[in-house]
């Protein structure tokens, strides 16, 4: 199975969707499915039930549901949109902007 380019803490752009055009922080990759969860993007409101004999308040709450990972794309923090490459140093597997050349960094 080929490694998925998008890590935890990239930066993506949406590209199909609702909200398409938004950017955001992945909060979680989901490789085995091929779906990414980004911040504040694809948010469902999911209402919250109030239970008896508990003081919790029902409401409406909102989460963040996963989108295919080919619906997003990287972004470069010098042009935009990256279109990622690989890059070969040592043992270590660089993500490159194609555009550009730039490194991109894995966050941690
Ligand atoms: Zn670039």
């Amino acid at each position: 199975m080929p490694s998925l380019m998008i890590h935890r803490n990239d930066t993506v752009k949406v590209l199909a969707g609702t909200d398409r055009g938004k950017t955001g922080r992945v909060l979680r990759v989901f490789p085995d499915k091929g779906t990414v969860l980004v911040e504040h993007v694809r948010v469902v409101k999911k209402t919250v039930s109030s239970k008896r004999g508990q003081r919790t308040k029902g409401g409406i709450a909102e989460q963040e549901s996963p989108i295919s990972v080919s619906n997003v794309v990287l972004v470069c923090p010098s042009c935009g949109d990256a279109r990622v490459g690989h890059r070969v140093e040592g043992d270590t597997r660089l993500r490159i902007c194609k555009k550009c050349g730039q490194e991109l960094p894995t966050k941690k």
